[in-house]
């Protein structure tokens, strides 16, 4: 029988016996395979990822070879002048109408310099008397086993645990990656129009001060990496606890809120924690997958100038602050901390941009509600969350002091206030380092301006 020749896929259960029309299709499609197998008279199609001509011993290289009789062998070589060298061979037991084979050069010995990569592959059609039709694929390529060096021109003495820090460096070469690695966060660095590259980067206030070691890296257009430990300080800062009431009056009056929130909760409490809790993570990794889309990130700084907050309002918590949730009884039903700065005036304040740039969300997120974030560049933004109203449209370019929107108590928000947030790559930041001018000066700006020649 023909139920387990590979070039045919069956699906679906097998039932009790073959009908003799189905039978029938079957001897029919195999006589039709064989003729195609015979017909083909083309050999495999090949292409080469990535498409760079320059290569690190390193690099993973890919061949994509496809074929309509299927693949029956891929042989890949380097070559240079008249010696030849065979860096992988594969033949296939079942001619799979696609493969993917993956190598890399470490294994060549190959010299820095030109050479020429070959990759033959044969197809299983019947061709050639059986032999198969066989097609090859060459590329001038270029080993550049050397890493590009990094120079850092300055960093900052220190960073805070839950603040920010900018370095500003040069590289020797072209790259294709190169930023700040802290833990699994990756920092990107923009070029400059004078050259060189400017990464802001943050200590996430998740982090120990023992466990904080930023890594700079560069990875050319080869593939070669450098990587280094940045000297700069991580110190510690203590932030405050705080105890947040929650009565089932607040449930009660966020009722229809928290249902949306978690629609798979039944009570107004179960809904709140799950908002506290799930949401909230859910709304984070929004962030971080906002500031990751190059197409949000200004490659360099389009505001100047101090940075502006809610005018004539008062301070109703703190960034970093470690909330405790209670009930109405006084027990504990949950824990959180505050990532931003609330800030209260009149209900329904117009809220001012804190500086210029580009607004690249204005919609509903989970626990902050309405909400504005604006790109500032360099992955550093700000957040406006709990609003009533939006006065900007995403793609808006705003200068500093336009109105974004007014405040109110949507999201997680008892009363009416503002939730001011300032985000390096996603990840929330003091916005009270960024709120000091003299921090922003001494820190940012003026770092900025380093000579790199
Ligand atoms: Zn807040």
């Amino acid at each position: 029988m023909f139920k387990r020749k590979p070039s045919f896929r069956s699906s679906g259960k097998r039932s009790s016996g073959l009908s003799v029309v189905a039978l029938l299709l079957i001897l029919g499609a195999a006589g039709a395979g064989a003729w195609l197998l015979m017909r083909d008279l083309s050999g495999p199609v090949m292409s080469l990822a990535p498409e760079t001509a320059r290569v690190g011993l390193a690099q993973p290289l890919e061949v994509a070879v496809s074929d309509k009789s299927g693949v029956q062998s891929v042989t890949v070589s380097v070559k240079r002048g008249s010696q030849s060298m065979v860096v992988k061979q594969e033949t296939y037991a079942v001619p799979e109408q696609s493969r993917r084979i993956v190598f890399d050069l470490k294994d060549t010995r190959l010299p820095e310099g030109a050479f020429e990569l070959e990759v033959r592959a044969v197809d299983a059609s019947y061709a050639g008397f059986g032999r198969g039709n066989s097609a090859t694929f060459t590329k001038p390529m270029v080993l550049d086993s050397k890493p590009p060096r990094i120079a850092v021109k300055t960093v900052p003495p220190a960073i805070h645990r839950g603040g920010a820090a900018i370095i500003v460096y040069t590289l020797s070469e072209d790259v294709q990656k190169t930023g700040v690695q802290v833990g699994d966060l990756f920092f990107p660095g923009y070029k400059q129009e004078n050259g060189g590259y400017a990464c802001l980067f943050a200590f996430p206030i998740t982090m120990r001060t023992d466990g904080y070691h930023p890594e700079i890296m560069a990875q050319d257009m080869a593939g070669n990496v450098t990587s280094s430990r940045l000297l700069v300080r991580a110190l510690n800062k203590n932030y405050r606890a705080d105890t947040l009431n929650i009565p089932e009056s607040f449930l009660n009056y966020k009722a229809n809120e928290l249902a949306q929130l978690c629609p798979e909760k039944d009570t107004p409490l179960e809904q709140y924690l799950c908002s506290n809790n799930k949401v909230r993570a859910a709304n984070d990794a929004k962030l971080l997958e906002l500031a990751a889309d190059p197409g949000n990130v200004t490659p360099r700084f389009v505001w100047e100038g101090p940075f502006r907050r809610l005018p004539r309002s008062a301070v109703k918590a703190n960034f970093g602050d470690h909330r405790t949730y209670v009930d109405g009884h006084r027990t504990k039903i949950d824990e959180q901390t505050h990532m931003g700065l609330d800030l209260a005036s009149v209900a329904q304040a117009p809220i001012p941009a804190s500086a210029a740039g580009r607004v690249i969300w204005a919609d509903y997120l989970g626990i902050h509600g309405h909400m504005v974030l604006i790109d500032h560049g360099l992955g550093l933004m700000t957040q406006y969350s709990h609003l009533t109203d939006y006065k900007v449209n995403v793609g808006d370019v705003v200068k500093a002091g336009d109105i974004v929107g007014t405040t109110g108590v949507s999201g997680l928000a008892g009363g009416d206030h503002l939730h001011f947030g300032v985000l390096v790559g996603g990840v929330p930041v003091q916005p009270l380092e960024w709120l000091d001018s003299s921090w922003v000066k001494n820190n940012i700006t003026s770092r900025l301006k380093t000579n790199v020649k």
